[in-house]
């Protein structure tokens, strides 16, 4: 779940691709995952909740990001499934802080930067 979300920070579209569950790959492509995450800068990951069985994980996380001048939260829950010892992304439901939101001036900058979002991103 990490390792997918730095690889959606770094572009790397190839590995995102990878970890999607067999059955879902051969309805994608990476340019359509680059197109999908055009314009979107991801800010910060927070894994809220996450369990696995033996073949079957989830992950609630919401995930941050900045797109046209705003912030936005996308908040799943995620499944993942165990193939050969290796992970992969089954599907995810969208939770209700899914949306767009606004930080205080003073508050903690949602970059995670620690500074206060004035003084960081705030533009
Ligand atoms: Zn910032």
């Amino acid at each position: 779940m990490r390792s997918r979300f730095s690889a959606y920070m770094m572009k790397n579209y190839e590995y995102i691709l990878a970890t999607y569950s067999p059955p879902q790959r051969p309805q994608l492509s990476i340019k359509e995952l680059e197109r999908s995450a055009e314009g979107i800068r991801w800010l910060k990951l927070d894994v809220l909740e996450a369990s696995q069985s033996k073949q079957l994980g989830t992950v609630e996380f919401v995930a941050s990001y900045y797109a046209d001048s705003d912030f936005y939260y996308m908040h799943e829950y995620s499944y993942f499934e165990k193939i050969d010892e290796k992970w992969f992304y089954v599907k995810g439901l969208s939770k209700d802080k899914t949306g767009k939101y606004c930080p205080g001036r003073n508050e903690q900058c949602p970059c995670g930067s620690g500074k206060k979002f004035k003084k960081c991103c705030f533009t």
